[in-house]
Formats: C-alpha cells, structure tokens, sequence
C-alpha cells in the first residue's frame, strides 16, 4: 500500500506543479527485481485512489526483465526456474545481472485547469525501494 500511495504522491504533485487537474493515466516501469508485484500495486493504486478526485486513473505498469549474461558461455541466459540463485543454467556459475531493478514513473497524463489535455512525460522520479520520506 505505502508504495502505491508514494507513486501517487508524486503523480499528484507533478500533476500540480503543472497546472493539471485530475490524473488520467500514469505509466510505471517495474522491473522484476524490484519485489514489486503487479497485480498488487494496481490494487493498491486503486484503492489508493478510491478516497482522491483522481479516482478511476488508470497505473499501467510497464514490465521490465533484467538483463543476464554468463560470462562463461558468453551469452544471455534465463535464471534456473523459481531459484534466488542468479546461476547460469548450463553452467551453474554465477551470472552478470544488469538492469531489473527499475521503479520509475514514465508517463503520466492529467487533465489541465483550461480544460485541455496534457501528457507528462516524466523523467528522475526514480524510487528506491525502502527508502524512508524526509521526516
Ligand atoms: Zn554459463
């Protein structure tokens, strides 16, 4: 829930910050490592937003797989099925992962004040995961 309602603060302040009125749609890039659910974080967004004049914006989450390399057998390997371990699965030797860990708000579109309609691109609202609010 915490996180849902961080990535809908920021939303909400980018939207304000910019003349917008209600949230329409916004786009965050999850990538696989970084513990976040999908289907989670949409329902929490949801419900999140269920008490804000923002309800029925839409969180489409744009899905984003590491990049795993053996550096053994020199090419990109899936992770063995359901391990922890990042092991190559020809080798078992330990894998070079990059990337995976994305949590970023991409997109976001609100209404705007003069009725019109903006889309945000939006750029460095990066979330590490854990990391505590000022107090
Ligand atoms: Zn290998």
């Amino acid at each position: 829930m915490s996180l849902a309602l961080e990535v809908y603060r920021v939303c909400r302040e980018t939207a304000d910050a910019h003349g917008g009125g209600r949230l329409e749609r916004a786009l965050l890039a999850v990538g696989e490592l970084s513990a976040v659910e999908p289907d989670l974080i949409r329902f929490a967004w949801e419900a999140v937003l269920a008490d804000t004049d923002d309800v029925g914006a839409s969180l489409e989450i744009d899905w984003r797989r590491a990049h795993q390399h053996c550096p053994w057998c020199q090419e990109p390997k899936e992770r063995i099925e359901g391990g922890w371990l990042r092991l190559c699965p020809d080798c078992g030797r330990p894998l070079d992962v990059s990337g995976g860990d994305e949590l970023d708000i991409l997109e976001l579109s609100f209404t705007t004040n003069d009725d019109g309609r903006r889309d945000q691109a939006i750029a460095g609202h990066h979330h590490e995961a854990g990391a505590k609010d000022e107090p």
